[in-house]
């Protein structure tokens, strides 16, 4: 069975985070979304595990679903078209801030366990280290390997990815606190690992150019803060739906059972290149050596990016494609589509609504951003979508890339497309 995982995604108990976020709209989301296996997010939180308690049952080996009479009220804002099976996997990221080698280290990883008693566990251990209530994603001063350690003593089934790895300042890779290896990190528990998030501001041929990432599979998730944002990122399994069958196509890097993923076009993430916000100042790698590591306009040190960090540690040209390596897609984000052509916000009611008759009449955002054969959309008020998505099929889309927490943007149209479009528009 060919599914869509989404396994790093936050509850409304992490801070800056949905109200949105629980267990009754991730249900709903992931349909409307195309995601068959969700992470729950957030299992070190008291509250939200006595929740996943509450709310989710057992179903395949290692996957739950949330008990029916969850489901009702969800589902009738699920249009039919829409209609999917969805299995939650037990999922946390945890950051941990300590000292290694003189350094202040700073990393995020993701957690995930097979049933409660192993994320149970695995709780009780991390109480002893610090307060797990805080926040749904809690900030542990613990070293990110004897995070793995205890992940592996409370289930040698619980599994440790270091998220995002290139973020500058949470990540294994990051330029303000990270390490240059993965072994500076774990030293002689780095063969536990055997995945890593490549996170939105880089995509697999970036991480690509690094011959000591050959060995790992590279996965993506939206790590979303709100219900719109599910499935920015996501993976690819050709496998039965099982968490164990899942991580063990991973471990393997068996192409059979997992086949890639979905990305964003990492220029749209926050932190592609880097510079300084403040002054919306946007530098490539080389314009920031070009000024030693200054802004420009105020002197402060600059937020070095991905793609600088990427270059840095990089082995290989840009371009190197490595032999094992998993497909994947990149896609821009349905609302993000609608509002270019609508000329309104993401958020206004027009993109809202138009989101929706969309799924109504063909199905997910996934089917309709992967699979739906253009030609359906060639027709009356759809012929601008139309276009857009064999431009983002295609790759024939322009973005000014991210820097310093600043999304980078994306447009699918250029100028005179646009004005062209503007007149069929106004047809209908
Ligand atoms: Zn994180
Ligand atoms: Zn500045």
């Amino acid at each position: 069975m060919n599914f869509v995982a989404d396994l790093h995604i936050h509850s409304y108990l992490s801070r800056a985070t949905s109200k949105q976020m629980n267990l009754e709209n991730l249900y709903k989301w992931a349909q409307l979304k195309g995601i068959t296996v969700i992470g729950t997010g957030d299992f070190t939180h008291p509250k939200w595990y006595a929740e996943l308690q509450d709310k989710l049952e057992p179903a395949e080996p290692g996957l739950f679903r949330l008990k029916e009479e969850f489901c009702v009220e969800a589902d009738r804002e699920v249009p039919d078209s829409c209609r999917s099976t969805v299995r939650f996997v037990l999922s946390a990221e945890i950051s941990t801030i300590y000292r290694k080698n003189d350094g202040t280290r700073k990393i995020h990883s993701i957690i995930l366990a097979p049933d409660l008693p192993a994320a149970g566990k695995l709780n009780a251990a991390l109480q002893e280290v610090g307060n797990l209530k805080a926040d749904g994603r809690p900030i542990l001063g613990l070293d990110c390997k004897l995070l793995l350690q205890k992940a592996l003593d409370a289930s040698p089934d619980n599994v440790l990815i270091p998220a995002h790895i290139w973020t500058p300042h949470f990540s294994v890779f990051g330029a303000a606190s990270g390490f240059d290896s993965l072994e500076d990190c774990f030293d002689e528990l780095t063969p536990q690992i055997f995945a890593l998030e490549t996170g939105l501001s880089s995509d697999p041929p970036m991480n690509w150019t690094l011959s000591q990432l050959d060995d790992y599979v590279l996965v993506s998730n939206s790590d979303a803060h709100s219900p719109s944002k599910l499935a920015r990122e996501a993976n690819l399994f050709s496998c039965e739906l099982s968490y164990y069958e899942m991580m063990r196509a991973l471990r393997e890097k068996d192409q059979q059972g997992f086949l890639g993923t979905l990305e964003f076009f990492p220029e749209e993430g926050k932190y592609h290149y880097d510079g300084h916000r403040a002054c919306k100042v946007c530098l490539t790698p080389e314009e920031t050596r070009a000024h030693e590591g200054r802004c420009p306009q105020c002197g402060r040190s600059v937020t070095i990016g991905v793609m600088h960090r990427v270059s840095a540690l990089a082995d290989r040209q840009k371009g190197f494609r490595t032999k094992h390596a998993f497909g994947f897609e990149s896609l821009i984000p349905l609302v993000e589509i609608l509002s270019e052509i609508h000329g309104v916000g993401v958020g206004s009611k027009k993109v809202t609504n138009a989101y929706m008759q969309l799924l109504e009449r063909f199905g997910s955002e996934l089917f309709i951003l992967r699979s739906l054969p253009v030609k359906e959309l060639e027709q009356g008020a759809t012929l601008l979508l139309a276009q857009a998505i064999q431009k983002v099929r295609d790759r024939q889309i322009s973005v000014s890339p991210g820097y310093d927490g600043e999304y980078g943007r994306v447009q699918v149209f250029e100028p005179e497309e646009r004005q062209a479009g503007n007149v069929q528009l106004s047809l209908f």
